[in-house]
């Protein structure tokens, strides 16, 4: 896993040492047929879980707007 932001290899995937905590959200998709995470920086996706791959480098408005569409579910959580 490389971090979008910094292209930084990740190790263990999901901990983006390389950008302040205090600046990432954990965002939460709920579809009718998956789950999956996606790591935000500030408003960029910096890593996302495989089924959500073309949201990295995407901004959260661009991805709620499709989801929206998509009806998905989606829900932020801070992570420190
Ligand atoms: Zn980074």
């Amino acid at each position: 896993m490389i971090c979008v932001r910094c292209s930084k290899d990740l190790r263990p995937p999901g901990i983006h040492t390389c950008c302040p905590a205090d600046k990432q959200h954990l965002l939460h998709v709920d579809a009718p047929h998956f789950h999956a995470g996606a790591i935000f920086f500030n408003d960029t996706c910096i890593e996302a879980a495989p089924i959500l791959r073309w949201c990295e480098g995407k901004s959260y408005r661009e991805i709620a707007q499709y989801a929206k569409r998509k009806r998905w579910s989606l829900r932020v959580t801070r992570i420190q």
